[in-house]
């Protein structure tokens, strides 16, 4: 199986062939055909399986084939991350993978100056990437909404309740639209993980890999 085999816009392809990537890594192979198709997923993944791509790829084809101008304050699509690195991380494949489509990603994340992140929202953003306790304070003061989001992600879901950030988590949730697609991903499954992805997902696919 190939990259060009899963149906992705052809800037994505270009850009998958500009950093030499040709085959989808497992996770990649059963996740992108579902989400391509608008559906909620359920991933249990590690990191280094390839899983930021298998989120990234089928939601910036979402974007390059329903151009819209972004909200204002708002967001067209929102992943969150439980630390400052990984969401570094992810919004930089997100911009790597995205280079040929004209979006507008920032990261969002505590222990920085709030100023500067609220300037950079407000004209509204195609996609952020936030840890959880900031971007709870960008929606508290009012200065962010999510209320527009498409694409909602929650990554290593299992680390953000070690790291205890439920309450967040459900706070957040109710600001959330009823609409919208859901993913879900985390290195383990136990219970108390899967009543949380009860929680965000609809009817949704489950991939392990
Ligand atoms: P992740 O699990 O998302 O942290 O990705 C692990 C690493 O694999 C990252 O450095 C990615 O850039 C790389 N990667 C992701 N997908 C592929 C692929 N299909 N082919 C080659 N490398 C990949």
């Amino acid at each position: 199986m190939q990259f060009t085999e899963l149906g992705l816009a052809e800037p994505i392809l270009k850009a998958l062939a500009a950093k030499n990537y040709a085959t989808p890594t497992p996770i990649q192979q059963k996740a992108i055909p579902v989400l391509l198709e608008g559906r909620d997923l359920c991933g249990i993944a590690q990191t280094g399986t390839g899983k930021t791509a298998a989120f990234a790829l089928p939601s910036l084809d979402h974007f390059a084939r329903n151009p819209k101008q972004t909200p204002l304050n708002g967001c067209r699509m929102l992943v969150l991350s439980p630390t400052r690195e990984l969401a570094a991380q992810i919004a930089q494949s997100f911009r790597d993978y995205g280079r040929f489509l004209k979006l507008s990603v920032e990261v969002v994340f505590g222990g920085v100056p709030i100023n500067r992140q609220i300037k950079a929202l407000s004209r509204g953003v195609d996609i952020v990437v936030a840890t959880p306790g900031r971007l709870l304070d960008l929606l508290d003061q009012r200065a962010f909404t999510i209320k527009d989001t498409e694409i909602f992600v929650l990554d290593e879901a299992d680390q953000m309740m070690d790291m205890g950030f439920i309450h967040p988590l459900r706070r957040i949730a109710k600001l959330l639209p009823k609409e919208r697609q859901n993913l879900f991903f985390s290195a383990t499954m136990p219970k108390e993980i899967e009543a949380l992805a009860a929680q965000f997902l609809n009817d949704p696919v489950k991939v392990s890999v």
